[in-house]
């Protein structure tokens, strides 16, 4: 049996009549304007304002990172098994390396782990040449075969039913908001605006530039890029009249194990992929617990990521199949993630020249990795329109709070204000930073995004209250009523 613990992604609400981050000034016209604040839109919006674009993102519901890049497995992949010379393939491999070119400048996490691609059937085993094969096709060419006895001495908490594998040692962990968030917030403070709690409704070109209906009023902007994950064949609808692919969203579940359950493997533990799914991975995540899923789930709704009980159980015995000691960890939290997947594997990544329109759809289960090299292609397709745009004389670098376990947190330096989630111990310092700026949490989901409140063992239960009071006026769904307001 599962211990009862709560799913610990809320959904924020959507508020189509929320005021405008950055009300618009009367006749500004945007180079261009994003559509949704997911890590894709996030990462476009960053590399057009480093480009030196007047950028407006505009994101539907009420905090950014609301869809398909809130509940991902936080892994920072090489691309070592998508399609060769696939879009997909080119965008994970740039997106990766500069991924390790700026993170230390913007502080965005990396646990340096390696992953272990893992056979436990003769045919899985049989399929390990054909994909080392692949991996050095994309140029991830340090992969190196390993003998069981060789897996369970890296790995010795393994079950020994596992039969062979190889290693993929540049495969990371990372965490699925500190770097979008990263992103975006770069991207304002070089000047881009974002707009939360307005969808875009519907638009026209008029040969110039579109004139976009929002719920938060009209917005005009030279070229759309329409990043918004799970809805990005409905918003295509909206502005072109049609869609070239339609999003069939494909769920992820996962159990989060207790932290001390991390000690148990060191590597991301990969099964053998398929094509449909990269299966199920155990794997320490960056906040320092142990997770084992996802599943892959076809599904019609495009918001539904409940979680159930038989999906739960069956994740934990496989967990437990695999790596045996999970049998005595506790469960801290459970979720699901929806992937905007289509009918076609690879990116849905469109120009529409004439229109000044480029669709980045179908991000399915890799968008985390490749954000920053779609961002690049998408910079490159604007500039294919005619755009040129002349980048900041010295952009600005905003540094990251630290959410990983893996480094130090500002629990440990002094003037902290005191621990307010004692399970993640965060500080009242770091509260009160997400709820000030111009990227200020919405939500209490926004507010866990940026600081991991309430995410621990007791899921909000301690501190609540606390939160309640250092977020009153703060979101406009409050965490408590006023006993004045009741009734
Ligand atoms: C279970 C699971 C595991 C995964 N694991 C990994 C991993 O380990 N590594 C990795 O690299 N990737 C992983 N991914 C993939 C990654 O999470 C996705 O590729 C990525 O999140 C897609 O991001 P997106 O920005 O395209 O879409 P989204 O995150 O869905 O963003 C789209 C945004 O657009 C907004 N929007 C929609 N319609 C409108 C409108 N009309 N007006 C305004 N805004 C609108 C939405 O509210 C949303 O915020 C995983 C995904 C899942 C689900």
């Amino acid at each position: 049996m599962l211990p009862a613990a709560a799913s610990h992604e809320d959904h924020a609400s959507v508020m189509p009549d929320a005021p405008a981050d950055h009300p618009a000034q009367r006749g500004e016209t945007f180079d261009a304007a994003v559509i949704g604040a997911g890590v894709v839109g996030c990462a476009v919006a960053r590399r057009l304002t480093l480009e030196g674009a007047k950028v407006v993102v505009i994101e539907k519901a009420s905090d950014i990172l609301d869809g398909a890049s809130k509940g991902n497995s936080g892994i920072l992949h090489t691309g070592f098994d998508a399609p060769p010379d696939s879009l997909e393939q080119r965008c994970i491999a740039a997106g990766y390396r500069e991924y390790l070119e700026i993170r230390e400048r913007l502080n965005l996490p990396l646990l340096a782990c390696g992953a272990l691609v893992l056979a436990w059937n003769e045919e899985e085993e049989a399929r390990l040449p054909a994909l080392m094969a692949q991996a050095r096709a994309n140029g991830v060419d340090d992969v190196a075969a390993l003998s069981r006895a060789e897996i369970l001495a890296l790995e010795p908490n393994l079950s020994p039913r596992v039969r062979a594998g190889f290693r993929v040692p540049r495969e990371y962990v990372i965490d699925p908001w500190s770097a979008p968030t990263a992103y975006l917030r770069q991207a304002l403070e070089n000047g881009a605006a974002c707009r939360r709690g307005c969808e875009v409704l519907g638009g026209a070109f008029d040969g110039e530039a579109w004139d976009l209906e929002t719920g938060g009023g009209p917005l005009r902007a030279r070229a759309v890029v329409n990043c918004a994950g799970l809805y990005g064949d409905i918003v295509d609808r909206r502005l072109l009249g049609e869609a070239s692919f339609t999003i069939r969203p494909r769920k992820g579940q996962f159990v989060v194990f207790d932290k001390a359950a991390a000690s148990l493997a060191e590597a991301i533990i990969l099964p053998v992929p398929t094509a449909k799914t990269k299966g199920v991975v155990i794997c320490r995540t960056s906040f320092g617990n142990l997770l084992v899923g996802p599943t892959a789930e076809d599904q019609d709704s495009r918001d539904d990521a409940s979680t159930d009980g038989a999906t739960l159980k069956m994740l934990r015995d496989k967990g437990i199949e695999m790596l045996p000691a999970l049998a005595g960890m506790p469960v801290t939290a459970t979720y699901a993630g929806l992937r905007p997947a289509s009918e076609d594997k690879d990116y849905q990544v469109k120009a529409r020249a004439a229109q000044r329109y480029v669709t980045v759809g179908g991000i399915r289960s890799t968008g985390l990795s490749s954000a920053l090299g779609l961002a690049r292609e998408v910079h490159r397709l604007l500039v294919s329109f005619g755009d040129s745009y002349t980048p900041p004389q010295e952009a600005a670098w905003p540094r990251a709070g630290v959410l990983t376990d893996y480094a130090e947190r500002a629990w440990a330096r002094p003037d902290n204000g005191g621990i307010v989630c004692h399970c993640e111990l965060v500080t009242r310092r770091e509260i009160e930073a997400a709820l000030d700026g111009p990227l200020a949490a919405r939500s209490l989901a926004g507010l866990k995004r940026r600081t991991r409140a309430t995410m621990g063992r007791c899921q909000g239960f301690y501190c609540l209250g606390a939160l309640s009071q250092i977020t009153e006026g703060c979101f406009e769904e409050p965490l408590a009523e006023d006993e004045g307001d009741a009734g």
